[in-house]
């Protein structure tokens, strides 16, 4: 290997969190490169919605307004049971600065904090792959693949990723916001064992003539769990949970590519079948479907790391947890894991004054998700509205987006008692 570089901090992924983490790298004037192994960010909504605490912590960084002006806010939840409002929660009633849901796409956010990062004369390294990390004494080696595209094949020629360069970095830690296959963590050696089984849905993105309710609803039918998103200019999300198995376990493979429709789509997620799901679990629905402009079948796995970090490589987001898709929690905790992660590495020069710091991070973490997954059941019902809620707890836990104090407070709105 050529080319050593150093630098005091890496990245790796620039996603959500990877990108927030670099912003909190750059207004601390830590040295640091963000690698991604893609070419440009993610072009889907993904997960689409901020939580109260999440706009808070962009607004620290300058970007609330920006977000608010390309982004719809929506103040309530609401919880079906077939086609029956059950139950609300209200954040408004909450004293939040921003007491409301923000929508806004993946790609859009995305987007908005990689130009915010160029103004600050930052930009991601695209088309570079984190190959493999080895720790040597107090310094980790980072071996980089750097990619390019070229024209291959000889019948039908076709684009191909190339390494063109293999780069040597060395830094002093790793913030590994790579997403749910890691490298950082496996280099690590740390485990991602399988918290609660996955699910499988098909999900639509359309436009509609219809008057959209600007709120979220959770609609609970049979043993499934169906999502409603309004978005920006008179689109809609559907997300329809389908049966087990139905998803392929590499369905959360994201698109960096504009790639036409074809029809060679699975039946699942043919017109006629979008119909019969809003037909079924949506009656209240009436709107046309227009410019249907993204589907596909995704399975969600459910997943925590057995620990947050190891001496010197430390995860935040996705490379740490997946959870329930309809709280966008793995996205949102995860940008607020890695301004913590970089606030403690600001904090000292030394790995030793530092180490203190990581365990805890790593502590709280663990007691966090172990609370926000309700892993050891610490949720409990006193009258019937909350034995209802909690009857159907596979549907509610990790799908109501808030955490922190918010969601104590919004499982109280439905008169559960958050024990931890
Ligand atoms: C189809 C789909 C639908 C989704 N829907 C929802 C939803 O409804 N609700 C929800 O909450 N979440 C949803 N998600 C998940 C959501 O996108 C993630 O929780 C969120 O992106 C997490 O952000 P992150 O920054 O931790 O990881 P990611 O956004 O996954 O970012 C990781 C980055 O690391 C880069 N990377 C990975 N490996 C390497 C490497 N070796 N070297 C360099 N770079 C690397 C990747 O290119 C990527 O840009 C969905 C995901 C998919 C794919």
């Amino acid at each position: 290997m050529f080319n050593h570089k150093k630098t005091d901090i890496a990245v790796l992924g620039a996603g959500p969190v990877g990108l927030i983490a670099a912003h909190a790298l750059a207004d601390r004037n830590i040295d640091y490169v963000l690698f991604d192994r893609e070419q440009r960010t993610n072009i889907h909504s993904y997960a689409l919605a901020l939580h109260p605490e999440t706009l808070e912590l962009l607004d620290s960084f300058g970007l609330a307004e920006r977000i608010l002006e390309n982004s719809l806010q929506l103040p309530t939840v609401s919880i079906y049971e077939d086609d029956h409002p059950k139950a609300t929660l209200d954040y408004t009633r909450l004293p939040l600065k921003y007491p409301f849901l923000t929508v806004i796409s993946q790609g859009e956010l995305e987007g908005i904090l990689v130009d915010s990062l160029k103004k600050k004369s930052y930009k991601p390294l695209w088309n570079h792959r984190v190959r493999f990390i080895e720790e040597h004494a107090d310094v980790l080696n980072i071996a980089v693949d750097r990619l390019s595209e070229g024209m291959t094949g000889y019948a039908v020629a076709h684009i191909e990723t190339q390494i063109d360069k293999i780069l040597d970095y060395q830094a002093n830690y790793i913030i590994g916001a790579d997403g749910h296959e890691s490298v950082a963590r496996r280099s690590a050696g740390i485990d991602f064992p399988e918290v609660s089984p996955s699910t499988d849905y098909a999900v639509f993105e359309f436009k509609t003539d219809a008057e959209l309710p600007n709120e979220m609803r959770l609609i609970i039918k049979d043993n499934k769990t169906h999502v409603y998103w309004p978005l920006p200019n008179g689109h809609c999300r559907w997300s329809f949970q389908v049966d087990h198995g139905e998803a392929s376990n590499h369905s959360r493979k994201k698109d960096h590519k504009f790639n036409p429709f074809n029809n060679s789509s699975p039946p699942l997620l043919d017109r006629e079948q979008l119909d019969t799901f809003l037909a079924e679990n949506a009656a209240w629905f009436k709107g046309s479907v227009e410019d249907l402009s993204w589907r596909m079948l995704v399975n969600f796995e459910h997943h925590l790391a057995n620990s947050f970090g190891k001496d010197r490589i430390w995860l935040a987001g996705d490379s740490a947890h997946m959870t329930p898709h309809a709280g966008i929690l793995s996205m949102n905790v995860g940008m607020r894991e890695a301004v913590d992660l970089v606030d403690i590495l600001s904090m000292s020069d030394t790995h030793l004054g530092r180490q203190k710091a990581l365990a805890d991070y790593n502590e709280q973490r663990l007691a966090e998700w172990q609370r926000l997954l309700d892993l050891d059941h610490h949720i409990y019902a006193v009258d019937q509205t909350a034995r209802w809620a909690l009857g159907h707890r596979n549907s509610l836990i990790g799908n109501i987006p808030a955490s922190g104090e918010t969601l104590s407070e919004l499982l109280a709105q439905l008169h559960l008692i958050d024990a931890a």
